[in-house]
């Protein structure tokens, strides 16, 4: 973190010729379980994780908003006074978007001085760990800061989902900048997505001695927006069929009449949703109760759900599940919407090297690219770094 802070203000200090007045650094995240519930208004259990995106900035007295970011050429520039959805583009749409946004929760754009900002990351971009949240996370508590708006951090989550949703465009959940900005070191965010409330659990796998391994499986699949989109209707069809605003309104005992009202394959989708709310709501509880290593069989739980009902999982994660939890992981499962990305696993630390290599190897024998398999800490959400 302190390597990215001395970057960040140095990058400041390159692209303008002056000091930063602070610093501030949001987290990327990921998810421990509740998988495609979120749209369903039901439940979801992330946690922020060392890796973070850092904003360094200074006040500007002409009204006027500059971004420059470590991976972007030049600075983009704009009077705050003319933000708007339509006029932002590219990366700059993220904190761009972040100030139109603050202004619909009651910053008065243009009363508001300018400022010039630079961000730096190490989030790895579009691999699933949300980067996007993590800019967006720290934009706003810098912004939010400088301009004295006294905000709640639920507040500035959906900010950053106002800003992702209008100035970039992606219809997305309020997850990842809930996890971001409430996360809490060795914890996990409980979220319920209907109600906006959230809880912090704590996962206690720091005194467990446990770890959480990313297996990146490289595999992007070319379907993945239109396979969303398919689940999506599955779901909403599933819930109109059975007279609930949402799936999130049906429990496991719902499920012999959902399977006598619905087709097969409808069946199957609610079936997934239904179970994996009760598996967060499971999952919350083994951790309170029992404590880290109760909850390996609901992450396997969760991904035989998202591979035989949902139908979301592929070759390369469900190989990187199976070796895992084979080579010593307490549970296993694929992250994220599917159809490729990421998998996660559950280890006692001193089996991290015994599973990696088990996964490189299986990987290679079955003539799959090999997959990029880092561990990832539960760490603090966003703060005001200096
Ligand atoms: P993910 O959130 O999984 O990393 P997204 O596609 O949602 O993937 O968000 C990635 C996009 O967010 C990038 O393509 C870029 O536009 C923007 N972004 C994220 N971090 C930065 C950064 N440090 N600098 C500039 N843009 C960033
Ligand atoms: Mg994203």
């Amino acid at each position: 973190m302190s390597d990215l802070r001395e970057d960040v203000r140095a990058g400041f200090a390159a692209a303008y010729g002056r000091e930063a007045e602070g610093v501030w650094s949001a987290p990327g995240r990921v998810n421990l379980i509740g998988e495609h519930t979120d749209y369903n208004e039901g439940f979801v259990l992330p946690f922020a994780i060392d890796r973070r995106t850092a904003v360094a900035l200074a006040l500007r007295d002409d009204g006027v908003l500059r971004v420059a970011s470590a991976i972007a050429d030049a600075p983009v520039e704009i009077p705050v006074a003319e933000l708007a959805p339509e006029r932002v583009s590219d990366w700059s749409a993220y904190p761009l978007g972040v100030a139109w946004a603050l202004g619909r929760f009651g910053a008065d754009l243009a009363a508001v001085p300018g400022a010039d900002l630079y961000i730096d990351s190490d989030v790895p971009l579009g691999a699933g760990l949300s980067s996007s949240a993590a800019i967006e996370s720290s934009v706003a508590l810098a912004l939010n800061d400088v301009w004295r708006l006294d905000l709640d951090r639920p507040a500035l989550a959906r900010v950053g989902r106002l800003a992702e949703n209008e100035a970039v465009g992606a219809p997305t959940g309020i997850m990842d900048q809930s996890a971001s900005l409430l996360g809490r070191r060795d914890a996990a965010v409980f979220l319920d997505c209907r109600s906006l409330e959230s809880r912090v659990v704590g996962l206690g796998f720091a005194e467990r001695g446990l770890e959480v391994l990313v297996i990146d499986t490289g595999v992007k699949h070319a379907h993945a927006t239109g396979g969303y989109r398919d689940r999506r209707e599955a779901c909403e069809r599933g819930a109109a069929a059975l007279g609930v605003p949402a799936l999130r309104d049906l429990t496991v005992d719902d499920l012999d009449r959902a399977r006598s009202v619905l087709d097969e394959v409808t069946f199957r989708r609610v079936r997934h949703v239904v179970t994996e709310d009760q598996r967060v709501l499971d999952t919350v509880r083994a951790l309170e109760d029992e404590g880290p290593e109760a909850i390996g069989e609901l992450l396997d739980a969760s991904h035989r759900s998202m591979r035989d009902d949902f139908e979301i999982s592929v070759p390369e994660l469900d190989l990187a599940v199976e070796t895992a939890q084979a080579s010593g992981a307490i549970g296993a499962r694929m992250t994220g919407g599917g159809f490729g990305g990421a998998a996660i696993a559950l280890v006692p630390a001193d089996a991290r090297s015994r599973v990696q290599v088990a996964v490189e190897g299986a990987f290679a024998e079955h003539g799959f690219a090999v997959p990029e398999i880092f561990a990832v800490v539960p760490s603090d959400g966003a703060v005001r770094d200096a």
